[in-house]
């Protein structure tokens, strides 16, 4: 049986205080499979629960869910642990999807309009890559299970509340600029094509230090050499750029960030030694001075070439990404939550 809940969670939604609303569900949930069961001359219930998984089965929630029901409840997944951040993601994917598809939508792998990530920002990293093809119509939505989050609005301990804003709020779609990397061989060859979420990265992959002009706008800039070059995107801003002292900034604003990686700085060789934020009509080059050994990062990808003699980044023109957000977490609490302290 496949209940449609849509109804009972609005009107959940509208009556009862709203931070009750997953117990309540629940029990609306174990109320309606008894009476189904009843139906059938079935003894029992059986569910997926397990203990601490989620905020709604501590031993306080599944006491509150046992009173509406009658018949015994097995829960033969009480003490698994469930430790592995897989199976959580697998059991809250299958929740959602359930929940998704009684709600009137179908599930269209291939030509989705929204997509859910579920994981850390990691694996919102890799669902960008396999849509970023089709970015003019899909909008991502994730929850994070156990890691960082920093993409994320729902936590694996308040998924469920998903369930009621997608039905009671009217959501409000957030777009983040993205880089555009073309890489380049000598003879004009195009080798790389490619769009970045958080960063794009450029070191030799031979270990010896990694020299290159870099040229903005066209002017020459300056002859940086040292371990590599980090360029960023605002959302990548609280990623490895910030691992390198870049600054963080906001998603929303249209501009990139230059950021040395470990740079020889002394009587020879000289580079500001600062971050640089650069403008959306900004365009960077870097030209490599030896063209062999190059390693490229695209966000979690990584492309080692064994000639590169110039690569074109700009802000991406014609896509960027859209999330859906249904609360108002603002970024800089986003910031604050990661890193500074999770009230
Ligand atoms: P990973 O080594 O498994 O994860 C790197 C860490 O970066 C994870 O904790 C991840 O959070 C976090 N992260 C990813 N994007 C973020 C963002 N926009 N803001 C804040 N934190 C973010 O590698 P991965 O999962 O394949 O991710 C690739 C990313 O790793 C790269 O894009 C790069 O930004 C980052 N990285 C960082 C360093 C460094 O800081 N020294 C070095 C190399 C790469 P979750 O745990 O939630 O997934």
């Amino acid at each position: 049986h496949i209940i449609n809940f849509t109804d009972i969670q609005l009107y959940i939604y509208d009556k009862c205080p709203h931070d009750e609303l997953t117990i309540i569900m629940r029990r609306y949930m174990m109320k309606i499979a008894e009476t189904i069961a009843k139906d059938h001359d079935d003894k029992a219930l059986i569910t997926g629960e397990s203990i601490g998984q989620v905020a709604s089965q501590t031993i306080e929630s599944l006491l509150v869910t046992n009173e509406v029901c009658t018949l015994p409840v097995f829960r033969p997944l009480i003490g698994f642990d469930k430790q592995e951040i897989v199976e959580i993601s697998e059991k809250i994917g299958l929740q959602l999807k359930e929940f998704l598809l009684s709600s009137d939508l179908t599930e269209d792998v291939e030509n989705p309009d929204y997509v859910f990530a579920i994981g850390g920002d990691g694996t919102v990293l890799r669902t960008f890559n396999k849509y970023m093809d089709k970015l003019d119509t899909v909008k991502f939505l994730s929850i994070h299970t156990g890691h960082l989050g920093f993409y994320t609005d729902y936590s694996a301990e308040d998924f469920e509340k998903i369930f009621f804003d997608m039905l009671a709020l009217e959501p409000t779609i957030e777009q983040y600029p993205l880089l555009h990397l073309k890489a380049y061989c000598k003879d004009g060859k195009l080798i790389a094509d490619s769009y970045s979420l958080n960063e794009i990265t450029v070191n030799s992959h031979s270990g010896f230090t990694y020299a290159a002009k870099v040229f903005i706008n066209g002017e020459h800039f300056e002859n940086f050499r040292g371990d590599g070059l980090c360029i960023s995107t605002p959302t990548g801003s609280t990623a490895y750029n910030k691992s390198l002292g870049g600054a963080v900034i906001h998603p929303q604003m249209d501009l990139y960030q230059i950021t040395e990686i470990a740079a020889l700085n002394n009587l020879v060789y000289r580079t500001l030694g600062n971050s640089i934020i650069l403008s959306k009509e900004d365009e960077l080059i870097i030209k490599p001075l030896k063209l062999d050994n190059h390693r490229i990062s695209v966000d979690f990808r990584t492309f080692n070439y064994d000639t590169v003699s110039k690569l074109y980044i700009t802000l991406a023109k014609d896509k960027k990404i859209s999330f859906i957000r249904y609360n108002d977490v603002s970024f800089w609490k986003r910031v604050k939550r990661s890193f500074i302290e999770n009230e």
